[in-house]
Formats: structure tokens, C-alpha cells, sequence
């Protein structure tokens, strides 16, 4: 038998192996359901240095961390992303690096992440029509998002994921046609219910709920969905299509809560170590490293200390009210 490795246990028992680290709060877009449409961004004093993630990276992976996502903001905007890639992709005992993308830079850089040990993709992709996906995004770029994702598919990612976000009234006509688009390629979608994060003004979220049992009948009126026990080691609930190779995915915070088997913490742009992304309860790693820089072994403590403080559960609920002020492109979605 292999010998096990260390472990990051939580006050709940549950095995934390997996990290999101948040490398900008920068986005080429301005998503509806994620962003303002007048963002202030961080000073680049305030957000972690390239050094600064990668000891983070190494940190982790040495208390028992087998996946690093990258996630933002859109992390392929983040200059010098690459060299970050390439040494969070040597860590010893690192399983998997993946990332979260808006696909906007994937024609220029897909292979060059791949190369440097990014394993599987998230894309996110909310709408097929470009006037729709303008709206949604404030920005009219599908046609590069597109082109984005055949690039990632040539580029032999070993899975790629889509991730859409459905608001009721505003993309839920496009469930059919996204699981088409992914079954065409052979890629994942996965269907996520909104989050209230961060005071949003382009609707009302109690209005534009839909959630993931609904996607899934209308999915299931076209297509037989066999449930699956796979897992990529995230929140999703998959099922698989008899007659295809893409699964389906259901990430439900609203509806099927997940946090019994809550296996991650997230380190925002700024350094705050998010021990549940539905709650505040952070520690300041950025403090930490800037007061003792390059200092591996109190970094290591100061985690194994906080993971004791990690909250049982978030509670999202649907009156509208962000609970958490945060922004996701600050959290890292
Ligand atoms: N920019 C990248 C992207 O869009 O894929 C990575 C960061 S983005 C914050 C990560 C994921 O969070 C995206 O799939 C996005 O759709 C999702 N997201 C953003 N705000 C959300 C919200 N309020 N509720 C649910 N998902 C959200
Ligand atoms: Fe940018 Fe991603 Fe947020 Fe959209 S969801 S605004 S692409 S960070």
C-alpha cells in the first residue's frame, strides 16, 4: 500500500484537498450575475504577487492538497499567468491544476497551459446567441469564446467542463441547445443555480431563479439521464447520456446543499484564506507572507491553525439579500 501523505482534516472531520486560488480580481467581461458594470479593481499592492500564489500552491500541497483550480476574475488575463502555470504544475504530490475560464484567451493560450500541466478546463458559457450573450456578458465576444473552446479541445485538455449559469426569463431557452453544443464536441456542461454574492443591480435574483431540478426535467424531456457517481472532486451532481460521451452536471448551492461533504477553501486575490465561500470567515495570508516573506513553515501552521475554524454550512437562501458582499470575481468562483 501506498504511504499515505499528510492530510488537512477541518473541526467537522471532513478531508480538505482541494484549493481556489484566486490569481486577479481583472475580467475582460462584466458578467451580469457576477460584476457591476462599473468595477473599481484592487491596486496591484493589494493582490497577491505571482511568489506569493506560488508558496501559497506549495503550502497546500504540502499539507495534502492534491487540486489546485486556478479561477479570478479571468485568470488568463493576469500577466505573467503562465509562469505561475508552470510551478504550480511541478509541485510534488500536485494530482491535478485546473482552471476556470471565460474562454475569451483560449485561442492564444490553450496549449501553452496544457503544456505547462493544466489537466482539465472549466469554461463558462451561458448563451449561443450573441446578442443574448452580449447582454449577459456586456460584452460581444462569442465568437471568440467559440473559437476558445475548439482551441482547448485541440489543444487535448484531458476534460473540458461548460458551466452556465441559468436565469429564468433571461437563458433558460438555451438548456437544450448549450447540452447540444456539448454533446457535438464531447465536452461536459455542468448547470449552476445563481449565488448571492456580491449587490448586484441588472435583476432581481428571486425572480431569475431556476433551479437545478427544473434544468433537469426540461434536459430530461429530450434526453434519458442516467445518474452517475462520478466525480471531478467538486460540487457538481453528474448524469451521463446513453448515446454520448458528454455528462451533465448540477451545481446546486440553493437546492441540494453540499457542504456535509465540503472537501475545499478558497484563497481570495487579496490573500484571505475563505474557509466556506457562502460565509466570511477568513484568514489573511497576504498579512502573513508580507510580514514574514518566503516563510513556508509558519505559512503551513497559519493553515492547519484556520482549517480548525472552517464554518459547518453556508445558508444562501432566496430573499435577494446578498449574504456575502464579496464580489465572485473576488472570491473566485
Ligand atoms: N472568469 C472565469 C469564468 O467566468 O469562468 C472564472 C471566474 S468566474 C467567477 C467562475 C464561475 O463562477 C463562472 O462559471 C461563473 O459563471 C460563476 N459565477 C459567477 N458569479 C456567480 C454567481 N453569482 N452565482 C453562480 N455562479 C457564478
Ligand atoms: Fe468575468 Fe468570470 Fe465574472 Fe464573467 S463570471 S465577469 S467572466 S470573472
Amino acid at each position: 500500500m501506498a504511504a499515505s501523505g499528510p492530510e488537512l482534516i477541518d473541526g467537522f472531520g471532513r478531508k480538505i484537498d482541494y484549493v481556489r486560488l484566486s490569481v486577479t480580481d481583472r475580467c475582460d467581461f462584466r458578467c451580469v450575475y457576477c460584476m457591476a458594470e462599473d468595477m473599481t479593481f484592487l491596486p496591484r499592492a493589494r493582490v497577491l504577487t505571482l511568489e506569493e500564489l506560488a508558496l501559497i500552491g506549495r503550502a497546500f500541497t504540502e499539507l495534502g492538497v492534491r487540486r489546485i483550480r486556478l479561477t479570478g476574475g479571468e485568470p488568463l488575463v493576469r500577466r505573467d499567468i503562465l509562469s505561475l502555470v508552470q510551478q504550480l504544475g511541478r509541485l510534488d504530490g500536485l494530482h491535478e491544476l485546473t482552471m476556470t475560464t471565460n474562454g475569451s484567451q483560449l485561442t492564444r493560450y490553450a496549449r501553452q497551459i496544457r503544456a505547462a500541466g493544466v489537466k482539465r478546463l472549466n469554461i463558462s458559457l451561458d448563451s449561443l446567441d450573441p446578442q443574448r450573450f452580449a447582454a449577459l456578458t456586456r460584452r460581444d465576444k462569442l465568437d471568440q469564446v467559440v473559437a476558445g473552446i475548439d482551441a482547448a479541445i485541440e489543444a487535448g485538455f484531458e476534460r473540458i467542463k461548460l458551466n452556465a449559469v441559468i436565469l429564468n426569463g433571461r437563458n433558460d431557452d438555451e438548456i437544450l441547445p448549450l447540452v447540444g453544443f456539448a454533446r457535438e464536441r464531447g465536452i461536459d456542461i455542468s448547470f449552476i443555480e445563481e449565488m448571492p454574492l456580491g449587490a448586484i443591480s441588472s435583476h432581481n435574483r428571486s425572480e431569475t431563479y431556476c433551479s437545478s431540478d427544473e434544468v433537469q426535467r426540461r434536459i430530461a424531456e429530450r434526453y434519458s439521464l442516467l445518474p452517475s457517481a462520478e466525480t471531478t472532486g467538486g460540487p457538481s451532481r453528474y448524469f451521463r447520456m446513453a448515446d454520448s460521451n458528454s455528462r451533465i452536471g448540477f451545481i446546486s448551492p440553493h437546492s441540494h446543499n453540499f457542504c456535509d461533504s465540503c472537501n475545499r477553501v478558497r484563497v481570495t486575490v487579496e490573500g484571505l484564506l475563505l474557509l466556506c465561500l457562502g460565509r466570511e470567515n477568513a484568514v489573511d495570508l497576504r498579512a502573513l507572507l508580507r510580514r514574514h516573506p518566503g516563510d513556508l513553515e509558519r505559512l503551513k501552521a497559519t493553515i492547519c491553525d484556520a482549517l480548525q475554524h472552517k464554518p459547518q454550512r453556508h445558508h444562501f437562501a432566496l430573499d435577494d439579500q446578498p449574504q456575502v458582499l464579496r464580489f465572485m470575481n473576488m472570491t473566485g468562483g
